[in-house]
């Protein structure tokens, strides 16, 4: 699982460095504006899990702000898998960053700009983490984003803003609150089980963002023969749901066993929960 000793390598615009050595302009409209396009793949056995979908929304959130993908589908998986190779990384994640390129400081850039592409690996435990056994404490927030969340924007104060109250609060996530529904988790996608058995999460808008991972559970759903609805649900129907969980990249499928203080079913993980984790990572390994 950890990296070895060896430098660690990141990618930076078709070289790899040892991250010392590795910089970027300070006009660099990523650090300058924000205005850039990520994506986070977990790594498991040195493989990438769920990574054409990954790349799909990549793909789907440079255009839809009109950044150039520097790169086709087969190019960023040999870099990607070049790195994880160069790390020597068997878990953890891996990060790739395309930002409209480096200009001066100007809110329009000049046409023709060459986008900037970063990407580095995290060692990282994914299947299992200090949350898992007791299941992830939650708060709720409101939702201070913009209204496009549906585009995997490097711009995430809002987010930060949640994950640091979160961590104020000594929980592990922060669920968003707009109007009085859940729309998802600070860096997750917000999942409750009703005490009929129904797994409700938010049907995808330009309010929540693509979850590829919420993807592969739905898809575990449907060959299980259970009921998944799509709507928003409330903080009030997630207080009374009979378990609720999330899921990311980086945290797969995680139990969620309490809010804002108060126990979800019987507050401790939930069997379906354990059983959707269980299956993610079997279908993960075996490359569907
Ligand atoms: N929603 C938000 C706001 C996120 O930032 C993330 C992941 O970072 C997710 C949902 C989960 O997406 P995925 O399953 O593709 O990692």
């Amino acid at each position: 699982m950890a990296e070895t000793s060896a430098p660690r390598i990141v990618y930076v615009n078709g070289a790899f460095l040892p991250i010392e050595t590795a910089s970027i302009p300070v006009m660099d409209r990523g650090f300058l504006f924000g205005d850039g396009i990520y994506e986070v793949t977990a790594v498991l056995d040195g493989h990438l899990i769920d990574n054409e979908p990954h790349l799909a929304r990549l793909e789907r959130s440079l255009g839809e702000i009109d950044i150039p993908n520097p790169h086709s589908r087969e190019a960023w998986t040999e870099i990607q898998q070049a790195l994880v190779a160069r790390n020597n990384l068997s878990e953890g994640l891996i990060y790739l960053e395309v930002t409209r390129g480096v200009a001066e400081r100007d809110f329009l850039s000049p046409a023709g700009l060459t986008p900037t592409v970063v990407m580095f690996t995290q060692a990282k435990s994914v299947r299992t983490s200090a949350a898992l056994a007791k299941g992830a404490a939650v708060i709720t927030v409101p939702d201070l984003r913009w209204a496009r969340r549906d585009i995997k924007s490097t711009s995430l104060l809002a987010q930060v803003l949640a994950k640091r109250a979160a961590a104020a609060a000594g929980v592990n996530e922060a669920w968003m609150v707009e109007g009085g529904t859940v729309t998802e988790g600070a860096s997750s996608t917000a999942f409750i089980v009703t005490k009929a058995g129904e797994i409700v999460s938010r049907p995808l808008s330009h309010a929540v963002l693509p979850g590829v991972t919420r993807r592969a559970v739905l898809r575990l759903v449907a060959e299980k023969g259970l009921t998944f609805v799509e709507r928003p649900f409330t903080v009030e129907e997630a207080l009374a749901a009979e378990e609720a969980f999330f899921t990311s990249a980086s945290s797969l499928v995680m139990p969620v066993t309490s809010i804002d203080g108060r126990p979800i079913g019987g507050g401790s993980p939930g069997p379906l929960t354990r059983e959707l984790r269980q299956l993610y990572i079997e279908a993960a390994l075996e490359g569907r």
